[in-house]
């Protein structure tokens, strides 16, 4: 704070400053390579020259300079800015935690992340192995804060990049952790077992919120430059500004998360077993200790050690059950096989709080082996 007073004198320049604590960033746009060029040294040098009056000394060893284009031809093209001699041009400069590339993909920055969210991850699953067997709910806060703090970060900034599926990938097998679920378990599951929306609608949430507080906020960055605010007055024009039209998507169509989960939910179609319904808290059963909520979740997906899957995996030479059913699958085990006739009723009120008479009529109609209710 006294560090923005000191220098809240700084002369204005042609390019645009950013600043945040004593990192500025000039961003000047145009055509001409020389243009930018001569304009960023001449601010360069009016802001060298502000500094040493007040006694303070630009940084040239953290100062870099990239510019960012889409034009192949001139890929290599290096900007030559100069002030006390030739600043060093940076093809990925890391600005507040994110870094940056020449067309914006933010290739290199997902990929930084992904590293940083396996580490997290493989906490996490030092946790909930046998040793620990830490509970679910334990399991997700943990996740909430190592795992899903660090994959946010900025996210507005990189949420529509086309890199994010590796993100994705890390972040679909923390949920998988929370849930004692297996490798091949269908991904539009996981979230609703492990009470945590899927990481697009997290990332969706971050856009809606930074761009309410461009919009009520006059002093906010992105207000000042009439990005926001004027793409959202005329919703209907074209703007090139990927943020701005993503975030007037989201504000016209009133987003929210646990709606889009909802309604995510209504497309899917879950096993006859797995009858929770989504939610941003954990489901039933999460109270239990590790080994048995491992147990139902897979019982409520389908996939664990069943015949039908061990089958499938190539680990069994049939699917059939010891009842003499033709496969043993899940639902089988949950709804007909003869042995679990006492500890159904048991093991289905952890399901749902749905009423033992309707449980009952299911069974009864999908009447499948002999040993049946
Ligand atoms: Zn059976």
């Amino acid at each position: 704070m006294l560090f923005n007073i000191y220098i809240s004198e700084i002369p204005d320049t042609v390019s645009i400053q950013y600043g945040y604590a004593d990192d500025l960033a000039l961003l000047f746009s145009h055509k001409c390579w020389s243009q930018v060029e001569d304009v960023l040294s001449l601010d360069m040098q009016r802001i060298a020259e502000y500094l040493s009056a007040w006694r303070l000394r630009l940084s040239t060893a953290k100062t870099t300079c990239t510019a960012f284009h889409l034009n192949n031809r001139e890929s290599s093209r290096k900007l030559a800015v100069t002030v006390n001699g030739t600043i060093p041009y940076t093809q990925n400069p890391a600005y507040l935690g994110v870094t940056l590339d020449r067309q914006l993909t933010f290739r290199q920055h997902l990929e930084g992340l992904c590293c940083k969210v396996k580490a997290s991850k493989c906490l996490l699953r030092l946790l909930a192995g046998s040793t620990w067997g830490a509970h679910a709910s334990v399991l997700r806060t943990s996740a909430l804060g190592l795992v899903y703090t660090a994959a946010e970060y900025a996210a507005p900034a990189w949420c529509r990049s086309i890199h994010t599926k590796k993100l994705d990938v890390a972040l679909n097998d923390t949920l998988r952790i929370i849930s004692g679920c297996l490798k091949p378990t269908r991904r539009e599951l996981l979230p609703v077992l492990s009470g945590n929306p899927p990481a697009h609608l997290h990332r969706d949430h971050s856009t809606l919120k930074l761009a309410l507080q461009a919009q009520l906020n006059t002093n906010h960055p992105l207000h000042t430059l009439s990005i926001v605010h004027s793409f959202l007055a005329h919703s209907a024009c074209i703007h090139d500004a990927p943020f701005c039209r993503h975030a007037a998507v989201l504000i016209k169509s009133g987003f929210n998360i646990l709606e889009s989960l909802r309604a995510a939910w209504e497309s899917a179609t879950p096993p006859a077993q797995f009858l929770v319904t989504p939610a941003v808290c954990l489901p039933s059963g999460s109270e239990l200790p590790r080994s048995l909520w491992e147990a139902l979740n897979r019982l409520r997906t389908g996939v664990g050690r069943f015949g039908k899957c061990l089958y499938r995996w190539s680990i069994l030479d049939t699917p059939k059950c010891i009842c003499g059913a033709e496969e043993q699958s899940a639902n089988h085990l949950t709804f007909f096989h003869p042995t679990f006739l006492f500890d159904r009723f048991k093991c289905l009120m952890l399901f749902t709080n749905l009423h033992f008479s309707s449980i009952i009529q299911h069974s009864c109609m999908e009447k499948k082996c002999s040993g049946c209710l």
